[in-house]
């Protein structure tokens, strides 16, 4: 068979790339390299468009926020990752957040219904040299292809630091200790009286105490050549936010306004906060709690946090870099190469978040 468009990379971009096309009848030949025997440092599934640093696609409100706008926009366009993550949406607040295998599971389901859509499990080394191509491989690019495309582009191909946060077992939390409750008490998107998040909450003492661990936890070291590159600011690991300020946690991720104890009738002086990350409710992601401290040291450490003392593990934090291009020098307005134009680019690879 041959093909009209070839899509490099089977995440949230190339998938809704490879359904935009071949439900419009176009011949689609759709790569993924996992699922073929390789893996990328992060993911941990073969299967398309798996999320990894957060299950949440931010904020789902159409009105105030520009995430929101999007996610709105691609409503109107039909898009596949849209209609799977309405199926698979865990409660989040304004946010929108999915259990992971349920999205990317309605998502394969509907492209293995493409009947001009051919997906093919194997890693491309090379940008084609020709051939209309949409390369969508994210900030994980394997190396020969990230190496191909700064070729290409002639420019030193552009990286910062991201961090995952970590995924806490349910009936591990101890909810004698913690309690459920959004912000400031807004009631669930998904009705039903639901509150989303658990709160862990903390006194001044214990967290002083915690932070001061965050200091002098061993992290994970960088090689040389990843030295120079900088962190993202959106995405920043805990311990590097806990090295700003005092306060600078208890006005980030462990900010207490808004969020009553119902055992106090006040607001703690700190709180840890976790978002449900599966659809079962046995998984719950440490919200904001990306790091780079070693395992041993995480386990620890997130135990001192009062409700999480007996806490176990789904998935520890980690450290990732991040590659993308310089977009606005190598592309044109619409998304092609600029010295290839028969290849565009898609994802976060074009530099945006997410
Ligand atoms: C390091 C990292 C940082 C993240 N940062 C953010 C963030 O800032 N904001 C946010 O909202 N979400 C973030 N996420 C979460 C979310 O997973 C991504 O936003 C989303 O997956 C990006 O979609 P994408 O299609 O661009 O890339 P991906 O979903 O990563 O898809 C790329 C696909 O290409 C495949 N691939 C790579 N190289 C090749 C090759 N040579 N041949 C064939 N296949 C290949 C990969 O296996 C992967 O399936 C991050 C995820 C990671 C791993």
């Amino acid at each position: 068979m041959t093909y009209d468009v070839h899509i490099i990379g089977g995440g949230l971009a190339g998938s809704e790339a490879a359904w935009q096309l071949a439900r419009r009848g176009l011949r689609v030949r759709l790569s993924e390299m996992r699922g073929g025997g390789d893996r990328s440092p992060a993911h941990h599934t073969d299967a398309l468009a798996e999320l990894v640093c957060s299950n949440s696609f931010r904020s789902d409100d159409d009105e105030k926020n520009a995430v929101g706008l999007l996610h709105h926009e691609m409503r109107q366009c039909q898009s596949l990752v849209m209609a799977a993550a309405a199926r698979a949406q865990v409660p989040a607040g304004s946010a929108l957040a999915v259990d992971r295998d349920v999205f990317s599971a309605e998502v394969e389901a509907a492209l293995a219904a493409l009947p001009t859509l051919d997906i093919v499990r194997e890693r491309i080394d090379r940008l084609p040299e020709a051939g209309l191509t949409i390369v969508a491989t994210g900030p994980l690019t394997a190396e020969a292809l990230a190496a191909s495309i700064a070729a290409a582009t002639g420019a030193d191909s552009l990286a910062f630091f991201d961090a995952i946060a970590p995924i806490v077992y349910h009936e591990s939390i101890d909810m004698d200790v913690c309690w459920m409750a959004s912000r400031w008490d807004k009631p669930s998107k998904l009705g039903g009286g639901i509150k989303d998040y658990i709160n862990c909450p903390m006194t001044r003492e214990e967290y002083i105490a915690f932070r001061e661990g965050l200091l002098a936890g061993e992290k994970t070291t960088f090689k040389e050549w990843e030295a120079n590159t900088p962190y993202f600011e959106g995405c920043m690991p805990i311990e590097v936010m806990a090295e700003r300020g005092e306060d600078t946690l208890r006005f980030g991720p462990m900010k207490p306004v808004g969020l009553d104890n119902p055992r106090t009738g006040r607001w703690p002086y700190a709180v840890v906060q976790l978002r449900q990350d599966n659809k079962l409710g046995t998984l719950w992601n440490m919200v904001g709690f990306q790091t780079k401290l070693k395992h041993a040291e995480q386990v620890r450490l997130f135990r001192t946090i009062p409700g999480l003392q007996n806490a176990e593990f789904a998935r520890l934090g980690g450290l990732h870099r991040n590659t993308f291009l310089n977009s606005p020098l190598l592309l044109d307005r619409q998304l092609r190469l600029k010295a290839a134009p028969h290849i565009r680019f898609a994802g976060q690879i074009t530099g945006c978040e997410g």
